[in-house]
């Protein structure tokens, strides 16, 4: 057989040679410690955490190695309109801070000189490794429809295929030049195929820069590189575009390993040299009965970034939460530095989790209550703000119209304390936590017994309400309501004869927390009494539990 012919009859308008399109593809002039790497997402319309934890990975690798992180968006698969899908994944990495040296802008000009930085421009570019491939006889066409069709592929398969349980070898792989010639005369479309020099599916060995050794099946089928339509399946983009691109780490997701030796062995017959892996682990749940499963879109609202925007979590909190995912070693080095940006955590390759991760939200939000504890008053309003402008514009607008009263109330039980409360994890949940400030309580935590004496405090506390202007001064009027009523100011003597008194002066003051906030428990009550004003707690008091 004449494969450069063959090669010819199948490519006659691609002129460019290999080694043309390498020096397209200058090899990058780099230190060897410095890791070039990427995120190569497929458009498909939002943003899997998994797909993100990828991405951050490759971004700290990059960043920690003062390498070179670039974008390439993979849309060889994409039957749809993907440009909105394109726009959720710039906006998700933008958002979060991951910044690319190189990537194609929305508006289509490329970054870099090491693009297209999408694959549906780069056909042109497989078309020639694919003819080069033909030409050395390790790949060829394939006319049958089994790539475009559906049922008839299946029954083709059974009849046509050369197919037992050690390999998928294909009926076109020996197509004579004279066959070939008729099917392209009757203008039959065709596939290229690669045609494994594989017998069967033994075990082969190859290294992963995380899990070290790996096993898997050697691949004996002759799978696809290109389709009718010119456009490459993942095995062959990735190999020709991550040696074109001067990856020197493809990170991606430990599903891929199962198909890595696939991607060896075209690696080999391209006589490309190999590049490193490093198969992260993907993200895990776990249900009800304790088992762990993958975080599936159709279950776990957690799985699309887009959760996390909508419930107001800062950003930071959910890059320490997978930085933790990420390498362990960050919860100490985190309590060890809290004032360090997360930027300043370093970690190599193979410092990477091989443990898969379980995704736990009440993880996330102790992360997040810690991360937004941090903030003055005034930040957690203008974040607040921010976060309701575009999730709850009603209530944007009454954070603007009374900014003064929110302002307070964010810096209530926070500014200047030592100990500022730490109940708050992400801006969705902050309008329920407040609820008291936006209305008065329908619902009151209180207990039935104390009704009788809650009802009769009240009454009297307000009969001699006058709004106080310092914690001491609410408190002292407190105590002399309540001492007045038979309540303990002491509570020493509580202690000692409670029978004597109707309660404690904490009996008391909670009372009146009900009343206001319907809680037992809340941020300090002469804090939200300040806030409220006094028409609205004298109102407010007028209840009659
Ligand atoms: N487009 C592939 C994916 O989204 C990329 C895998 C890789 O990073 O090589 O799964």
């Amino acid at each position: 057989m004449d494969y450069t012919k063959l090669a010819q009859l199948l490519f006659p308008d691609v002129k460019l040679s290999e080694q043309d399109i390498f020096n397209r593809y200058p090899k990058r002039k780099l230190k060897s410690s410095q890791v070039v790497t990427r995120f190569a997402p497929s458009p498909t319309g939002y943003m899997h955490i998994g797909n993100f934890f990828q991405a951050f990975i490759s971004f700290n690798l990059a960043k920690n190695s003062d390498g070179i992180l670039f974008l390439r968006i993979e849309d060889t698969d994409q039957k749809r309109e993907i440009k909105e899908a394109k726009q959720v994944i710039y906006k998700v990495l933008e958002e979060y801070g991951i910044k690319f040296d190189e990537y194609q802008t929305l508006e289509g000009k490329d970054i870099g000189n090491y693009g297209p930085y999408v694959q549906s421009e780069r056909k042109e570019i497989y078309k020639v490794f694919a003819k080069k491939l033909v030409s050395e006889g390790k790949a060829f066409p394939c006319f049958c429809k089994k790539t475009e069709g559906k049922e008839d592929v299946l029954k083709l398969r059974e009849e046509k295929f050369i197919n037992d349980d050690e390999k998928e070898y294909d009926p076109c792989r020996d197509l004579s030049l004279d066959e070939v010639k008729k099917h392209l005369d009757n203008g039959e479309s065709f596939a290229i195929r690669f045609k494994t020099q594989n017998k069967g599916h033994e075990r082969i060995k190859f290294y992963d820069l995380i899990k070290g050794e790996l096993e898997a099946k050697a691949n004996a089928k002759d799978f696809v590189l290109l389709k009718s339509d010119g456009t490459p399946p993942y095995a062959f983009a990735h190999v020709v575009d991550d040696t074109l691109m001067g990856t020197t780490i493809v990170v991606r997701g430990e599903e891929y390993i199962s198909s890595t030796p696939a991607h060896l062995e075209l690696f080999d017959a391209l006589e490309f040299e190999r590049i490193a892996y490093c198969h992260n682990p993907l993200i895990y749940k776990l249900n009800e009965n304790g088992n762990r499963r993958k975080i599936s879109k159709r279950y776990d609202p957690e799985s699309n970034m887009q959760f996390f925007a909508e419930n107001g979590y800062p950003k930071e909190s959910l890059l320490e939460y997978l930085l933790n995912m990420i390498n362990s070693g960050f919860e100490l080095w985190r309590k060890n530095n809290p004032e360090l940006p997360w930027q300043d955590f370093k970690f190599e390759v193979n410092q990477i989790t091989t443990v898969a991760p379980i995704f736990d939200i009440v993880k996330l939000n102790d992360i997040s209550k810690n991360i937004i504890v941090k903030l003055t008053g005034v930040e957690l309003y203008k974040n607040w703000l921010s976060y309701a402008k575009t999730y709850d514009k009603t209530l944007a607008d009454i954070l603007e119209q009374d900014s003064e009263k929110f302002i307070k109330l964010c810096q209530m039980d926070r500014d200047g304390q030592i100990k500022p409360r730490k109940d708050i994890y992400n801006y969705g949940m902050m309008k329920e936590y407040f609820d008291y400030i936006f209305h008065q309580p329908t619902e009151f935590e209180l207990e039935e017994k104390d009704k009788e004496n809650a009802n009769e405090f009240i009454k009297e506390y307000l009969q001699s309400f006058k709004m106080p202007t310092s914690n001491e001064e609410w408190f002292n009027d407190v105590k002399v309501v309540a001492g007045r009523l038979g309540y303990a100011i002491d509570n020493k003597q509580y202690k000692q004869n409670p029978e004597n008194f109707k309660g404690n002066i904490a009996k008391a003051c909670e009372f009146i927390r009900i009343a206001i906030t319907g809680r037992k428990n809340s941020p300090t009550l002469y804090n939200i009494i300040d806030i409220l004003g006094e028409e609205e707690i004298k109102n407010r008091l007028r209840i009659k539990f």
